[in-house]
């Protein structure tokens, strides 16, 4: 199911070897798994609106974005929040 969630050939043997069933379990219950994962993996310069809103409606949201920060996810949209915010956020928090 990982592979839903990730950008092709972003998914690195280390982070399968790592990552448990648990972990992954509010996957199942994400709403982007009804929607496809183009939304959330846009080319370059293109928007990310739709991806929030989805994430809007989310229940997994804080799962999500958690998952992402933990896991150094650094492509797509995660939790709600773009490549760029997800940066802006670990910088404020390591400041
Ligand atoms: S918050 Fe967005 S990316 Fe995360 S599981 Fe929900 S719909 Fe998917």
């Amino acid at each position: 199911m990982i592979e839903r969630f990730s950008a092709p050939g972003t998914i690195l043997p280390m982070y399968l070897e790592t990552i448990t069933a648990s972990d992954m379990a509010w996957q199942e219950q994400a709403l982007c798994a009804q929607t496809g994962a183009d939304f959330f993996f846009p080319e370059p310069g293109s928007s990310v609106r739709e991806a929030k809103r989805i994430c809007a409606m989310c229940a997994m949201r804080s799962a999500c974005l958690e998952y992402a920060l933990n896991n150094d996810e650094r492509f797509g949209v995660w939790g709600g929040l773009s490549e760029k915010e997800r940066l802006g956020l670990r910088r404020r928090a390591q400041n």
